[in-house]
């Protein structure tokens, strides 16, 4: 559920795209079928593209919202996805189509669904596969921030995967709430969804690339516990926890990871946005470059243990750009 912008404005918005919006009817191109997923104001369906077999993702964006036109808000959408147009782990903007009611992007299609399946699943995910995903929507908010952009809706459900088994790369999506920092003024706005938001938005501080990091943490936390680690019995609950930080580290499902994870998501769920490490910080924190070593690899309870390398050369390695 997103909260209204206080203010009202659209402070941070981009005008300019370079795809064209084509009025063609979209039915003669794609064949579109299922739905893939759903928000307020959007739906997501699977489509087939006629000529070449390919298929996408269409997500259909309402114009009208509440008796507002919300074409700018669209527009702003595209401009983001284009500027991250050159990066793997943002979900790459095909095409776009206009109808009376709906401006239609046409997206990658990631076919591993969402990584809240993850998060809600009886079975977890192994640490190993955790700390790649983290490491892979590292680089992807590590891109958006050199580019001066702020994703603010990080969460589960908007990080996806190109496969489901065995996972594979994630693509981040919904860049609905995404803005420009470092325009004119500061940024304060009151939006994303309670239980994943950092308290500087609750407060109406300034938002900064801190914001998303935060989002990391509670990501990394979902993945190891399989639970929100802020969700209350109702939003003022959920408020109140954001506020205080209040965190339970205490959870028999650390006990299945190393200590690092629970450091790694610590250093993150901190409350003031300048204590929170940058993105590219983050990516020579320990926990995300262990080994892994099966110790038996005979035995029938298949146990597996990891250890940590201490190598720096780890992070430096990921800081050449590719
Ligand atoms: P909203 O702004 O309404 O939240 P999203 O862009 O997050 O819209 O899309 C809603 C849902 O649709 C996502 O959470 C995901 O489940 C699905 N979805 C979105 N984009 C894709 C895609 N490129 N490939 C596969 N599924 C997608
Ligand atoms: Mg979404």
């Amino acid at each position: 559920r997103r909260l209204d912008s206080r203010s009202g404005l659209s402070a941070g918005l981009l005008g300019e795209i370079q795809t064209p919006i084509s009025t063609d009817a979209i039915e003669s191109v794609y064949e579109i079928t299922g739905e893939l997923g759903r928000g307020k104001f959007a739906v997501v369906k699977r489509s087939v593209e006629k000529a070449t077999g390919k298929v996408f993702a269409a997500k259909f964006l309402r114009k009208r919202r509440r008796g507002r036109d919300c074409r700018a808000d669209i527009i702003h959408e595209m401009a983001v996805l284009e500027m991250a147009r050159n990066n793997a782990r943002v979900v790459n903007l095909h095409a776009a189509y206009e109808t009376d009611h709906d401006i239609i992007l046409m997206l990658e299609y990631a076919a591993g669904g969402e990584i809240f399946d993850h998060c809600v699943s009886e079975e977890l995910l192994p640490e190993v596969q955790i700390t790649r995903l983290i490491r892979q929507t590292l680089e992807g908010v590590h891109y958006l921030h050199q580019s001066n952009l702020v994703h603010l809706d990080l969460k589960p459900q908007n990080i996806l995967l190109t496969s489901l088994s065995p996972p594979g790369d994630i693509k981040i999506v919904d860049f609905g709430l995404a803005r420009r920092l470092g325009a004119v003024g500061e940024l304060r706005e009151i939006l994303g969804t309670p239980e994943y938001v950092a308290p500087e938005i609750l407060n109406y501080e300034p938002i900064t690339t801190a914001t998303d990091l935060w989002s990391v943490g509670v990501i990394a936390y979902m993945l190891v516990t399989g639970e929100s680690p802020f969700v209350g019995d109702d939003k003022q609950e959920t408020y109140l926890n954001v506020s205080q930080v209040s965190v339970d580290y205490s959870r028999e499902a650390f006990s299945r990871v190393s200590e690092l994870a629970v450091d790694f998501i610590r250093k993150l769920l901190v409350k003031s946005p300048e204590d929170r490490p940058s993105a590219a910080e983050c990516m020579s924190h320990p926990w995300l470059w262990q080994q892994q070593f099966c110790l038996s690899p005979d035995s029938t309870t298949a146990a597996t243990t990891t250890r940590t390398v201490r190598e720096r050369s780890c992070g430096a390695k990921w800081a050449a750009p590719p």
